[in-house]
């Protein structure tokens, strides 16, 4: 098969849907793989790079939406890219397309077949292509919420970890999944005062079991948020309640009981947030201030670390990317269901339930 990378286009987007390591597994399996020229240059992956793994460096996106049996991406079609997507063509990328009316229908016009990573899924109900997204956003956070802990950065002056003599500060992770369970390791790692809040009995005895003494577990209600909440250095905002915007757990009155210069970060800002003070920030200009208490809302942090990102995406989606090409995609589809949920559009259709609900189309 013929696979295509094209560099991403949208704005502030580093990460590219192939490494070098990924297109030489593809071509050793005997695939042509054609990367637009600077296309891993977010990632410090160099064109030669490619060269040597066995692609062929093409100029431009044109000649990979014109030519290329399979298109494989990291972020979904931007409107000139959705212009370029042909019938029969397969788009293997993140398309999110439940919240995007315009992207759905072009893709729909396109007649292309298009696999959402974030829709396929793994045993147990797990999501295994969104999953190391939340690792580094949870990783991240730790490193975000000591940065704005600074003083210069508007923070109350605190290193997580104190010294010898010097009380560590306390973090207050609320969430125990992916990105809680990531933010506490960290935080954990670096000798902070961890505590973590769920609602979930099972989630608190699995993260009190691997955490032991590292961290502590406590019941997510409000008395007990409202009292973590009032003794924390940086607070983690790390909950997802699946198919709603996510909860208001920390009230602006509750800000009023912070320490001064104490940080919020909201890694569920891409879900409305989890602070109701909360409103998303970029990475040009990641805090705010409101009550004296500092918020980081970027919700696109695994894009400030786009190359860790892009070696634990291209981790997940690669095994798909190779039985695809192998097998071909109806094949592929039919011969393992997880990968078959990540059907989205195919052939002028919504194939995806809940996206053909949400925005009216029939299946
Ligand atoms: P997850 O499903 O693994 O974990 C969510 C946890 O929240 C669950 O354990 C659940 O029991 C818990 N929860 C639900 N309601 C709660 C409540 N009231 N109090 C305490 N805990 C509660 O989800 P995840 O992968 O960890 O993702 C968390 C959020 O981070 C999601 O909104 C996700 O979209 C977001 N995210 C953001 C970024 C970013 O760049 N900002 C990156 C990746 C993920």
């Amino acid at each position: 098969m013929r696979i295509g990378c094209p560099r991403e286009i949208k704005n502030r987007e580093y990460r590219v849907g192939l490494t070098p390591e990924s297109a030489k597994e593809l071509a050793s399996h005997g695939h042509e793989v054609w990367i637009e020229s600077g296309a891993g240059e977010g990632i410090g992956a160099h064109d030669a790079q490619y060269v040597a793994a066995g692609a062929k460096i093409v100029a431009g996106p044109e000649p990979i939406f014109a030519e290329c049996e399979m298109v494989v991406k990291v972020k979904e079609p931007q409107a000139e890219e959705r212009a370029q997507l042909r019938e029969g063509q397969l788009l293997y990328t993140y398309l999110h397309l439940a919240p995007d009316p315009e992207q759905t229908a072009d893709l729909v016009k396109s007649g292309a077949t298009c696999i959402a990573y974030e829709t396929v899924t793994g045993p147990n109900r797990t999501l295994p292509l969104l999953k190391p997204m939340s690792q580094v956003a949870g990783r991240m956070s730790i490193q975000a919420g000591a940065t704005a802990l600074e003083k210069a950065h508007g923070g109350r002056g605190v290193l997580l970890g104190g010294v010898p003599g010097v009380m560590p500060g306390k973090v207050v992770v609320i969430g125990g999944g992916v990105v809680g369970f990531n933010a506490a390791q960290m935080a954990a790692g670096l000798g902070a005062d961890v505590v973590i809040m769920d609602r979930d009995p099972e989630v608190l005895e699995r993260v009190g079991t691997h955490f032991e003494a590292r961290a502590s577990t406590r019941f997510s209600n409000k008395a007990n948020l409202e009292d973590a909440v009032s003794e924390a250095d940086l607070v983690i905002g790390a909950v997802l309640v699946p198919g709603a915007a996510a909860p208001k757990l920390v009230t602006r009155a509750m800000l009023g009981t912070m320490k001064p210069g104490a940080v919020l970060v909201d890694v569920a800002i891409d879900q409305g947030g989890c602070f109701e003070t909360s409103r998303a920030t970029t990475h040009d200009d990641p805090t705010y201030v409101v009550d004296g208490v500092v918020h980081y809302c970027v919700a696109n942090m695994p894009g400030a670390v786009s190359r860790t990102s892009t070696y634990a995406l291209n981790n997940v989606t690669l095994p798909h990317a190779l039985r695809i090409a192998d097998l071909g995609w109806k094949e592929a589809l039919r011969s393992d269901p997880h990968l078959a949920q990540g059907l989205n559009v195919h052939a002028g259709r919504v194939t995806y339930p809940a996206v053909a609900e949400e925005l009216g189309y029939e299946l």
